[in-house]
């Protein structure tokens, strides 16, 4: 393992921690017909709730091979230091491994760090390791430091084709949530089927207020995903019927079941649906990429 004392460079720079090179698909090549409809150009998804533990990880990491065994390009970026999204899109990220951070804090390009996820061939992953825990501190002295991810996004997809990028936040409404705020055009929100969870979405809202009011007037709220509904509890139905109720144009109407399945598959390195597609998490998974590749074909026709 590298210490963080060690000079960073010096893990990228040996060819060991060099992720293989990966050839993200040129905008030029004409597409293959895919299974789901692809959007016009690529949609940016940020994947919020500043609750810990509701299914923001599980979500990003199943909805993307959902789309990618669908025919879709997809990419995720990990911004979270816990890697989560990483582990179960089973790619490296051990620290000293290049990721979000470089791309962050030191501009760097976000196709020299990608990784190819072997869950699905259109897959890819810009991992994030544990030093992107240093990432809110360095950047705070940074000019345009809220708008970092964006920038790299932009040239990245004025060269590549790239149908969903979703980015994974952390469990907070820090400066890398921001950033991811900043970057994209739409917000999904993962709510858990529990007491409380409508508890932190008006202040989740608020700060979607203000990103719109002055850094991305782009962003607005596009999707809710019920996770971990059980259907054998009335508060699960509860917390269901009052989300619709708030929400009825946002809110899928596939809910995600609380599936043991989908608890296990990070542990294998896997999302559900490599890990048991046939398993109900699964099903929900696919039906619920559907779900948001339809929407995102029909938008504006
Ligand atoms: P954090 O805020 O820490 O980033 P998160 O919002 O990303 O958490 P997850 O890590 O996706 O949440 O999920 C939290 C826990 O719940 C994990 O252990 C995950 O495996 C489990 N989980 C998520 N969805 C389901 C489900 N549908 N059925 C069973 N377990 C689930
Ligand atoms: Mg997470």
């Amino acid at each position: 393992m590298t210490q963080s004392t060690a000079p960073r460079r010096v893990a990228y720079d040996t060819d060991e921690f060099m992720p293989a090179p990966v050839e993200l698909p040129d905008d030029t090549v004409p597409r293959e017909t895919t299974e789901l409809p692809a959007p016009d150009s690529t949609r940016v998804i940020v994947i919020a709730n500043q609750k810990g533990g509701v299914g923001k990880t599980t979500t990003a990491v199943n909805l993307a091979a959902g789309l990618a065994a669908g025919g879709l390009t997809v990419l995720v970026i990990d911004l979270d230091p816990q890697g989560n999204a990483s582990t179960a899109l089973g790619v490296d990220h051990e620290s000293g491994v290049t990721g979000t951070y470089e791309v962050l804090i030191d501009g760097e390009p976000i196709e020299r760090h990608v990784q190819s996820s072997p869950e699905a061939e259109s897959l890819w992953v810009l991992p994030a390791t544990i030093d992107l825990a240093g990432a809110e501190i360095a950047l705070v002295d940074v000019p345009g430091r809220e708008s970092k991810l964006k920038r790299a996004i932009e040239r990245l997809i004025a060269r590549h084709r790239i149908d969903y990028l979703f980015i994974d936040c952390p469990p907070s409404l820090g400066l890398l949530t921001l950033n991811a705020l900043v970057a994209a055009q739409e917000l999904l929100v993962p709510i858990q089927c529990e007491y409380y969870a409508l508890e932190g979405i008006s202040q989740l809202l608020r700060t979607i207020d203000l990103v719109k009011g002055s850094m991305n007037d782009r962003l607005r709220l596009s999707t809710i995903v019920l996770t971990m509904f059980d259907a054998r509890t009335r508060l699960s139905a509860q917390v269901a019927n009052e989300v619709r109720t708030h929400f009825p144009t946002e809110t899928l109407a596939t809910a995600i079941p609380r599936s043991v399945r989908v608890s296990e598959a990070p542990s294998y390195g896997q999302t559900v649906i490599t890990y048991h597609r046939a398993s109900a998490g699964a099903q929900a998974y696919l039906t619920a990429a559907g779900e948001i590749a339809r929407r995102g074909a029909t938008k504006g026709q």
